[in-house]
């Protein structure tokens, strides 16, 4: 069996198969149904934010945060992120500006960004990588002075508190994934997260292609709407969120207690978090090199890390080329270890030997 850097929690079939039999029974299968409306009001009851709308993907949040928000021109935002994150951008039709990372937190360095401004700004668009919160306070001082909007990628941060409540809680908008390799998830998800009851209203307008009835509409929307069956699965997996988050916590520190003496670096968990949901076990070697021969280890025993973030994402072919050097260096030397509900301590073994051996040859 391999071991892979994550695997999808799935709960037991029979508690699934109760939620699919009243599905059935009702045939209403999606358009706002009633696990839909369970569901958000669950999170938001579980997550202790005042509004939520659950989307099919997380991808689409953002994009419908930057449509919400009637961002154009330029959008300062983050090389180290998956994809998404830039590709939306470049999708709504306006232009990434990337501001290199800091080389502890691994997000958005807030001391560079006010250099990145130009009258053509209209936003600030920053992961909080791994689950790691940005620098909030600084960035939305930032927004404040210069008139910009801010949206935080949250795609990692299912469960993570910063400064009192949800790191959700932040920004004009936050957005979040709650794909099958998410530390929670509904099979495919997402979900945009604000607190102004105005941009609640133009997004949930816009999550279902604009309709204030069957048959008047308010401005141009898409289909961002998620099924019952969807909504069944966060159900169910919302049950066993205390105990994925508890599982992850003990892995993440067994990894970092066993690891301590390999030549590497961690990640700084950013200061103000009291929570930090571990969702990620980002190791950073000293060369690309190293990396590449760890990853060669772990692959003949059947484990598969992965190089998350590779590439940079302003090396993107679509992008202007930009220059970040922290970014494109940690990308070529991060290497996230497997860490999922049911990997076992002698795996964690097993993975930490051979790093440790190949280190030590
Ligand atoms: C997973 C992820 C997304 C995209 O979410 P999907 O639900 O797969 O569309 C966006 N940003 C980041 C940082 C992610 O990790």
């Amino acid at each position: 069996m391999n071991i892979n850097v994550t695997k999808a929690f799935l709960p037991p079939i029979e508690e699934y198969q109760k939620y699919i039999e009243t599905i059935f029974k009702r045939v209403w299968l999606t358009n706002n149904g009633p696990l839909l409306n369970e569901l958000e009001l669950k999170l938001k009851e579980y997550l202790q934010v005042p509004h939520m709308l659950f989307l099919s993907n997380g991808t689409v949040a953002i994009q419908i945060a930057i449509k919400a928000l009637q961002l154009k021109g330029e959008i300062i935002t983050t090389p180290f992120s998956y994809v998404a994150t830039t590709s939306s951008i470049v999708w709504e039709q306006c232009k990434p500006v990337f501001v290199d990372i800091d080389s502890d937190t691994f997000n958005i360095d807030p001391a560079k960004i006010e250099a990145a401004i130009t009258p053509n700004t209209s936003a600030i668009l920053a992961t909080h990588v791994f689950g790691n919160p940005c620098e909030i306070e600084i960035i939305q001082a930032i927004a404040d002075k210069h008139g910009l909007k801010v949206i935080y990628d949250a795609a990692h941060c299912f469960g993570t508190t910063y400064k009192g409540k949800s790191v959700f809680q932040y920004g004009d908008i936050s957005t979040t994934s709650f794909h099958a390799t998410k530390l929670f998830h509904t099979v495919e998800g997402g979900a945009v997260f604000t607190n102004q009851p105005d941009l609640l209203k133009k997004m949930a307008l816009l999550r279902n292609f604009g309709h204030t009835s069957p048959s008047t509409f308010d401005g141009i929307g898409i289909n961002a709407k998620n099924s019952e069956l969807h909504a069944a699965m966060g159900l169910n997996v919302l049950k066993y969120a205390d105990e994925i988050k508890a599982k992850r916590k003990e892995q993440w520190n067994y990894y970092r207690e066993k690891l301590i003496s390999l030549d590497v670096k961690f990640i700084s968990i950013t200061e103000g978090t009291d929570y930090y949901n571990a969702s990620y076990f980002p190791i950073l070697f000293k060369t690309e090199e190293k990396l590449m021969r760890s990853v060669e280890a772990l692959n003949l025993q059947g484990v598969y890390p992965r190089r998350y973030f590779y590439p940079s994402l302003n090396l993107l072919n679509y992008v202007n080329p930009t220059s970040c050097p922290i970014s494109e260096q940690t990308s070529k030397i991060v290497l996230c270890l497997p860490l999922y509900h049911d990997l076992s301590l002698e795996e964690q073994d097993m993975i930490c030997r051979i790093l440790l051996r190949i280190q030590n040859n």
